[in-house]
C-alpha cells in the first residue's frame, strides 16, 4: 500500500521535498510514488496545493506524538487561518515556462534583461520548458526582434501609452495579468531600480516568494524547483532558497552577474499581445517631468579593465603607484569598501555586495584580501590578477594569476614592463 495520486498533479514538487522517506519523485512533470518506501505518513497530503494526494482506504494519518502535539488552547486567541493554496486563476492547472521580464524604458532595454535570457535558457533547458520574454511599455515594437535575437522563444507584449514612463501600478497590473493568464513557473528580472520596485509588488499580488539579488540560479534535478542562491547574513554565508509551494518562483539578479548570451540576428518566435486592463484615471502616480540622470556609477560596469585597490595599499602614496598602473594600461580605478572608507575614493567606485557588480575583461586586485562581500561583485570577471603579500589570501582562490609579493615592488615593476611593451607597439 502507498499514497494514492489522483489526476491533476501540477508537478510542483512540494510533496517530493516534504516526503521524509524519499518515496516520491517527479517523472515527466508529475509525481510518482515508490510503494516500497512510502510509509503512508500523510505529510505529502498537507503540502499538496492541488489536493491530488490521499491515503488508501483504511490507512490512518500518523498522529503527532505528545511532544509534537500542540498544547491545549488556554487563551481566546483566534485559530490560525488555514494556509492559502495555489488556485490556478485561468485556464489549465499547469505552471510552465521560464519568463524574463525585460526592463524597457524609452526605446531601450537594460542589458541585464538579455543577460537573464541567457541564464533563463539554461534553466528552461534543464526543466524542458519554454523561454519567454515579457515586454511592457509603449512603442516597444523595435525591441521585440532583440528579445528573439537573445534567445526568447516567445515574447509577451503589453503596449499602451499609459506605460510610456515606468510607474509601479500599471506595470505590476500588466505583468500580473499575464502571469494569471499564462502561468509561468519561473519569473526573472534584473535587480535594478525598476526590478527592485515592481517585482515585490508582483510577488505580493501573486502571494508567492521572491529572492532578491541572486548570484547563482539553477534547477534542482530531483524536484525541478528553482534553486536561488544569494549572499545572506551580511554576505557571510551563501543561502540557497527554494519557493516550494507557491507559483511563480520569482528572483532578481544584479546586472553583469550572468554572462551576456550570443546575439543571433534573425531568430524569430511567437508574439502574444495583451491589453492593459487599467485606465489612466486608475493610476495614482502622475509623471510631471522626465529628467535623465547621468548615472555616475554606471561607468564601472562598462569598464573593460579595472585596477582595484584594497586596504593593503596602505597610503595615498602607494595608491598613486596603482593609479599610474591604471593610467598606463587604460584601466579604471576602483576599490573595496575598505578603500572607500579610507577616503581614497568615492562610494560609486566601490565593488561588491553594497557597491557595483562588475564583469570586466581584466580585473587587477591589489592589496585586496578577497572578502566574500567583495568577491560577489567581481568574481565573474574574465581574468583576475591578484597581487598580495599573503599567499593564503582568499583572493587567490578566484584569481587566474596570482603574484605573491609587496605591492610596492610588484606594481611599479608591472607598470614599467607595460610601458616598455607599449613603446614597442603592443596595443593596450
Ligand atoms: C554587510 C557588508 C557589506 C559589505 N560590502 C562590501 C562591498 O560591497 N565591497 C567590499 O569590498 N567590501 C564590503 N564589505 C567589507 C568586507 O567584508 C571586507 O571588510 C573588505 O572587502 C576588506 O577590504 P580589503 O580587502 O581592502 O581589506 P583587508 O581585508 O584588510 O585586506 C587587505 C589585504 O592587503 C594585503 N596586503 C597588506 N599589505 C600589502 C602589501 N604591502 N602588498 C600586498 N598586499 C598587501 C593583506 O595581506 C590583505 O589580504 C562589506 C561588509 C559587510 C559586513
Amino acid at each position: 500500500m502507498a499514497i494514492i495520486i489522483g489526476p491533476g498533479c501540477i508537478g510542483c514538487g512540494a510533496c517530493v521535498v516534504e516526503c521524509p522517506t524519499e518515496a516520491l519523485e517527479l517523472a515527466d512533470g508529475v509525481v510518482v510514488v515508490d510503494p516500497e518506501k512510502c510509509t503512508e505518513c500523510g505529510d505529502c497530503i498537507e503540502v499538496c496545493p492541488s489536493d491530488v494526494l490521499s491515503l488508501p482506504a483504511g490507512a490512518k494519518k500518523e498522529e503527532p506524538t505528545e511532544e509534537e502535539a500542540p498544547a491545549e488552547e488556554t487563551t481566546n486567541a483566534p485559530k490560525p487561518k488555514k494556509k492559502e493554496k495555489i488556485v490556478p486563476v485561468a485556464g489549465g492547472d499547469v505552471w510552465s515556462g521560464v519568463w524574463v521580464v525585460a526592463e524597457y524604458s524609452r526605446g531601450e532595454v537594460a542589458p541585464v534583461s538579455w543577460e537573464l535570457l541567457g541564464e533563463g535558457k539554461k534553466l528552461a533547458d534543464d526543466i524542458g520548458c519554454e523561454l519567454a520574454c515579457v515586454i511592457v511599455g509603449h512603442d516597444v515594437e523595435g525591441v521585440i526582434p532583440e528579445a528573439f535575437a537573445y534567445g526568447a522563444e516567445k515574447v509577451y507584449v503589453v503596449d499602451d501609452p499609459i506605460l510610456k514612463d515606468f510607474r509601479t501600478e500599471p506595470y505590476a497590473v500588466a505583468v500580473t495579468d499575464l502571469i494569471r493568464k499564462y502561468q509561468p513557473e519561473i519569473l526573472l528580472m534584473g535587480a535594478t531600480a525598476m526590478g527592485r520596485d515592481v517585482f515585490p509588488v508582483i510577488a505580493t499580488k501573486m502571494k508567492t516568494g521572491l529572492t532578491a539579488d541572486c548570484t547563482v540560479l539553477s534547477i534542482d534535478p530531483k524536484t525541478n524547483l528553482l534553486l536561488q542562491t544569494r549572499p545572506a547574513f551580511g554576505g557571510n554565508i551563501m543561502a540557497t532558497i527554494m519557493c516550494r509551494k507557491e507559483r511563480p518562483q520569482m528572483a532578481t539578479v544584479r546586472p553583469r552577474v550572468m554572462a551576456m548570451p550570443e546575439r543571433i540576428e534573425g531568430r524569430t518566435g511567437e508574439i502574444v499581445r495583451e491589453e492593459l486592463n487599467m485606465t489612466e484615471d486608475e493610476v495614482l502616480t502622475k509623471v510631471i517631468e522626465f529628467i535623465k540622470g547621468d548615472a555616475k556609477s554606471i561607468f564601472l560596469d562598462k569598464a573593460e579593465i579595472l585596477v582595484a585597490v584594497g586596504l593593503g595599499v596602505g597610503s595615498k602614496r602607494n595608491l598613486a603607484l596603482c593609479e599610474e598602473l591604471a593610467e598606463t594600461i587604460g584601466a579604471t580605478i576602483c576599490g573595496t569598501r575598505g578603500a572607500v572608507e579610507a577616503g581614497w575614493m568615492t562610494h560609486d567606485r566601490q565593488v561588491g555586495q553594497t557597491g557595483v557588480t562588475v564583469r570586466p575583461k581584466l580585473y587587477i586586485a591589489i592589496g585586496i584580501s578577497g572578502a566574500i562581500q567583495h568577491l560577489v561583485g567581481m568574481e565573474t570577471s574574465d581574468y583576475i590578477i591578484a597581487i598580495n603579500n599573503d599567499p593564503e589570501a582568499p583572493i587567490f582562490e578566484v584569481a587566474n594569476y596570482g603574484i605573491v609579493g609587496d605591492l610596492v615592488d610588484v606594481v611599479p615593476a608591472l607598470t614599467a614592463e607595460f610601458n616598455k611593451r607599449l613603446q614597442h607597439g603592443v596595443a593596450k
